[in-house]
């Protein structure tokens, strides 16, 4: 299935192979090459999928993503050089879904690309909605909500949330959620996990810091609870 894809990224050798290896897979690529052109591309184009490289001119990847989820859950897999350690949590806390490490192998971009884009698979949309004592996980729609009033999650959150909430009461590992989530087979990094966690329960409980709806289980994964009011 051909998707849109907007590739933002200021050194040209690597977005043209990034090209080349996305139009192989039937995509529509766009690009851009400086943070500002970016923005407004993905602003007017709607794209399926943002690659985004965080060192850019004009506005750098972080803040071209601020931006963004302003108004857009589009999923973004973020671009890092290998020495920026924590410009992965960063790009992650300001809301990427995942990111890679240059060198990165074009190959396996293209397999994140196809399996995030093929995900969804999780999540019937038929399926009746997901209904809880304070929150209401509608699939159809998309939409969650607590207490009543709607949340304002991101594409990959909500299907985290989901996939947690399909199990109500049972330890689903880090491993199955990315498996189940991302999509693609588990490849080292839990933190990608925890961050998306954070920012739900950010989004959901009454007290980040002491969850009630996402459980920690420690050396197991996360658990998904249904508390009273
Ligand atoms: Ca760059």
């Amino acid at each position: 299935m051909s998707h849109k894809i907007l590739v933002v990224e200021d050194e040209s050798s690597i977005l043209q192979t990034v090209q080349a290896y996305l139009q192989q897979d039937g995509h529509t690529v766009y690009t851009a090459q400086d943070g500002p052109t970016g923005l407004k591309a993905a602003r007017a184009l709607r794209p399926d999928l943002i690659v985004l490289d965080i060192m850019l001119p004009g506005m750098d990847g972080l803040e071209l993503l601020r931006q963004l989820r302003q108004d857009s859950d589009v999923y973004v897999l973020m671009l890092t050089a290998r020495s920026d350690e924590s410009d992965k949590i960063v790009g992650l806390t300001v809301g990427a879904d995942d990111y890679l490490t240059k060198p990165f192998s074009p190959r396996e971009l293209a397999a994140r690309v196809k399996a995030i884009l093929r995900r969804g698979r999780g999540a019937d949309d038929r399926e009746p909605a997901l209904v809880f004592r304070r929150l209401r996980i509608d699939a159809e729609a998309r939409q969650a909500a607590k207490d009543g009033l709607p949340v304002d999650l991101t594409a990959i959150e909500f299907d985290l949330l989901h996939a947690l909430a399909r199990h109500p009461g049972r330890v689903l590992s880090r491993e199955q959620l990315i498996e189940q989530v991302w999509g693609y087979d588990y490849y080292g990094d839990e933190r990608v996990v925890d961050v998306h966690i954070g920012r739900i329960r950010k989004k959901i409980e009454d007290n980040p810091e002491a969850p009630t709806l996402i459980v920690t289980v420690r050396g197991a994964g996360y658990r998904f609870e249904d508390p009273p009011q």
